[in-house]
């Protein structure tokens, strides 16, 4: 690599943004942490081998995930203490938005480690900046709970927030999320961003009722990001003087 480019700092944790469907997504200096680090902790080590196989680098993988993911972060730690650089990326995008890498991001500045962002992919950027909803104030929710009135509850707290909110939502679960959005915010615009940077990526956008009737005719598949008008301003509501 380019010798002018610093290298590497020991006992860092390297939080490697990946790819969210194209694999060209991925940076130089994702491609460059990947390369030159020590060991390469990944949520899933077989998606993430398969990533690195692609790009041609070899590297000792560690799940720190299945099974014991409190013990598998202490052994990142150690290999932190042993002054090792630890590359950790997770299945897809930013590590630590709705997936396991912030719990060992807690865990290392618990421990006094040095942690670096290593930018890319993030879905909610790529569906927030493409949706058209107003992006200056936006409320990232993630996934919501599973049970039907917690989820319930959670929509009708986030109904005063002004911003616009982003949900992630699996493919078993967006036609109902698209009625509970029917039934707490049937004013509002919503966009579908499906399979972002992938072949059949498309955005649909609409309001709740008109998304279910397309969800009734076609079944919506792939990975969705649900974005969602923030509420109206008090002044928006007042009537206009003439
Ligand atoms: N860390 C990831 C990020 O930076 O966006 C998110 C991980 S979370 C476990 C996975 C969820 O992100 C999916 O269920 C979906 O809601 C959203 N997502 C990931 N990739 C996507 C894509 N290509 N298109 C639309 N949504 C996507």
């Amino acid at each position: 690599m380019d010798a002018a480019l610093p290298p590497l700092t020991a006992s860092t944790l390297y939080l490697v943004a990946t790819p969210i469907g194209n694999l060209e997504d991925i940076t130089l200096r994702a491609l460059r942490v990947l390369r030159e680090c020590d060991v390469v902790a990944a949520e899933d080590t077989r998606h993430s081998g398969q990533l690195l196989k692609h790009f041609g680098i070899s590297k000792p993988l560690l799940s720190y995930f299945q099974f014991n993911e409190a013990k598998r972060s202490e052994e990142i730690i150690e290999r932190l203490r042993r002054g090792e650089k630890v590359a950790l990326v997770t299945d897809a995008g930013s590590p630590g938005i709705s997936d396991p890498g912030e719990r060992v991001v807690k865990a290392a500045i618990a421990a006094g480690f040095r942690i670096e962002a290593v930018v890319g992919p993030c879905a909610l950027v790529a569906g927030l900046t493409a949706s058209g909803l107003p992006a200056d104030e936006f409320h990232f929710v993630g996934f919501l709970p599973h049970k039907s009135g917690q989820r319930r509850n959670k929509l009708e707290a986030l109904k005063t927030v002004a911003g616009t909110l982003i949900f992630y939502e699996s493919p078993y679960r967006i036609e109902k999320l698209l009625g509970e959005l029917n039934e707490v915010y049937p004013d509002r615009d919503v966009v579908l961003a499906r399979e972002l940077t992938k072949k059949f990526e498309e955005f649909l956008r609409g309001k709740p009722a008109a998304l279910l009737e397309i969800a009734g005719k076609r079944s919506l598949k792939g990975e969705f990001v649900v974005l969602v008008g923030g509420a109206e301003p008090e002044r928006a509501k007042a009537p206009i003087e003439s």
